[in-house]
This record gives structure tokens, C-alpha cells and sequence, in this order.
């Protein structure tokens, strides 16, 4: 089984939904990603959490078979996040950054993971995404997470990183805002052009496109019927995708039925995770509750042929 090795934050978060509210809570895209990519394969975390980062919470980490030699524990509080959802759940909106042991991160890969195949470069600075990659030389396949945030600040170190990546996740706020395309197929083909063969655009309760070379692929997200807290959902959406990747031999990892598969079962685990505060629902997600939505969400989108007769010009004659 291949593994992944992660790079991200990890977090406490307080955030506000329309549905509830929660303060210094489990989060960031490593600790998102991780969760995710652990129902599939292992996951090998590079990041760092302060003094008061809870030891449960690694713990938890460590229970689901993630490697966390590469998470240092610093002397300082821990990285925090604050945001606000409002009742468009696709936005989320920055109330607070508290970078603390954050700021003087420098991520150094342990050597037992440096054989690692499969690079994820979660939301960090992008030149922290560049120093990473230089490190991980056996990286066959590299996926990198970015924001609005170093779309709009540390465009020129971003572009610089992408150079390197093959293939992107964003959503489609932040797909427009780096390619400067609104239109989106357009926005994925200049993305395309940056560096990155294949690129993913998250659009929230809208589903999640796939571009990869001409190929596109579409699937609508899992109609929930109710949602608490979309945060995490990228991350978590990235970990179900390429966990799947890492299940797949190195052939047929790219191919497109392994992608489709991909993009699929990466909307579901993000689906799970909107449905409760934090990873609240992903400590009691099963296998067997991913595989099962899986399916509801392959029926949901299959439809049949048409009556080969109902778009032809004989059978518009014959009703005529
Ligand atoms: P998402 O999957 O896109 O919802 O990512 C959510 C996670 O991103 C939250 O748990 C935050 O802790 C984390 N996050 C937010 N802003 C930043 C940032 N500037 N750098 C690193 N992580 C961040």
C-alpha cells in the first residue's frame, strides 16, 4: 500500500455556522487530510502544534494508523483559525489568524518518510509548499491545497510552487481569483497552464470538476439533509481523493476511471465531515458508511439511454 505523506496545519478553530457555534475546536488541513486519507491508506504529518495542542488529539491520530514522527511540538500556543459561515456554506469568511508556533515553522521531513510517493502540500505558505517538495525527491505524484489568502499575498511564490505540482485542488472562489477567469472551464485551463496537469475545482454543494488534460469529469455533491460545519471539507475531500490515488498501482493511478472514482468517494468523506462540528463526525465514520454512500451517490447520478427513437428525425416526423 503506498502512503501519503502530508504537509498542513494543524489547528484549533473557532467557528461560527448558522447552526451552532464552537471555540478552539480540532482543525487544519493536515489534521483534516490525515483523518481522511487514514480510511484508505497511511498518512505520514509534517506539521507543528504548540504547548496546549491536546495529546488526545494525537492520539486519535496515531489510532487511525497516522505517522506523526514529522508533527514537532513546539513551546508556544498553537496555530488558530477563527471563521464565519454564513448561510452560503461555500464561503468561508476569516474572522481571525493566530499564526504562534506557525510562524517560525520550518517543515523537515523524517527520513522514514522519505520514500514516500504521494506528496500532499495542504493550505500553508507557498514557499513552506516549495521547501517541502524540494525534500520529498522521491515524490512521483504531487497534489497541493491553496486559499485565497496567498492567491491574493504571495501570488509570485504560489505561481512558483505550482510549477512543481501535478495536480491542484480549489474551489471555485479561489480557481477565478488565480487565473482571473470567471468562467470556470476557462479558469481550470489556465490553471492547466501554471503547471499543474490536472486540477480539481470544489464547488461545494455543487460537486466537484475534474480536468485532466482535455478530459472533464462532473459529480454533483451528496444532497445531505442537513449540514452543521463545512469546515474541513476541502481537506477532507483531498484526503478521500488521494487515498484512493494511493490504492491504485503507479500505472493506473492517473487513469481516468481511477480519478472518476476519486472524485467521487473525495465528496463523500467531505460530505461526512459537514455533518457535525470539527471532526466530531469523523471519530465515528465507518468503512462500511463511506462504502455504503458511495453507492447511494453512484445511483443518485447514473441515467439511462434515451428510447433510441425519441431524438431522431424519423420519430419527429412520425409525431408530426
Ligand atoms: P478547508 O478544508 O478548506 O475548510 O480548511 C479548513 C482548515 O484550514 C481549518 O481547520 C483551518 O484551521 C485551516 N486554515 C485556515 N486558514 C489557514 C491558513 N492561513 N494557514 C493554514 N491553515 C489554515
Amino acid at each position: 500500500m503506498t502512503s501519503v505523506l502530508a504537509v498542513g496545519s494543524m489547528a484549533l478553530d473557532s467557528v461560527e455556522t448558522p447552526f451552532g457555534k464552537r471555540d478552539d475546536v480540532l482543525g487544519g488541513s493536515a489534521a483534516y487530510f490525515a483523518t481522511a486519507a487514514s480510511f484508505l491508506t497511511e498518512t505520514r504529518l509534517v506539521a507543528v502544534v504548540g504547548a496546549d495542542y491536546p495529546e488526545e488529539a494525537l492520539n486519535f491520530l496515531r489510532d487511525r494508523g497516522v505517522k506523526v514522527e514529522g508533527v514537532t511540538r513546539a513551546a508556544g500556543p498553537t496555530f488558530r483559525w477563527r471563521g464565519r459561515y454564513g448561510f452560503d456554506l461555500n464561503d468561508a469568511k476569516t474572522l481571525e489568524t493566530q499564526l504562534n508556533v506557525f510562524a517560525n515553522f520550518e517543515p523537515v521531513l523524517p527520513k522514514s518518510y522519505l520514500d514516500s510517493e504521494i506528496l500532499f502540500l495542504g493550505n500553508i505558505h507557498p514557499q513552506l509548499q516549495s521547501r517541502v517538495l524540494k525534500q520529498a525527491t522521491h515524490a512521483r505524484l504531487i497534489a497541493a491545497d491553496t486559499m485565497n489568502l496567498w492567491i491574493s499575498t504571495e501570488r509570485a511564490a504560489l505561481l512558483n510552487t505550482l510549477k512543481g505540482v501535478h495536480l491542484l485542488f480549489v474551489n471555485d472562489g479561489e480557481a477565478r481569483q488565480l487565473s482571473g477567469e470567471h468562467h470556470i472551464v476557462k479558469a481550470a485551463r489556465a490553471i492547466q497552464s501554471m503547471g499543474p496537469h490536472t486540477v480539481v475545482i470544489k464547488r461545494g454543494e455543487y460537486g466537484a470538476m475534474l480536468f485532466q488534460g482535455d478530459h472533464v469529469f462532473a459529480a454533483p455533491a451528496f444532497p445531505l439533509p442537513a449540514l452543521f460545519d463545512p469546515t474541513g471539507a476541502g481537506d477532507s475531500f483531498a484526503g478521500g481523493f488521494l487515498g484512493r490515488l494511493a490504492r491504485a498501482d503507479a500505472k493506473s493511478r492517473l487513469d481516468a476511471r481511477t480519478l472518476r472514482q476519486a472524485v467521487a468517494l473525495g465528496g463523500v468523506m467531505a460530505s461526512f465531515t459537514c455533518e457535525a462540528f470539527s471532526f466530531d463526525r469523523l471519530r465515528t465514520l465507518t468503512r462500511q458508511e463511506l462504502a455504503h454512500r458511495y453507492g447511494e451517490l453512484q445511483r443518485l447520478t447514473v441515467f439511462e439511454d434515451l428510447p433510441s427513437e425519441l431524438l431522431t428525425d424519423s420519430a419527429q416526423k412520425a409525431s408530426a
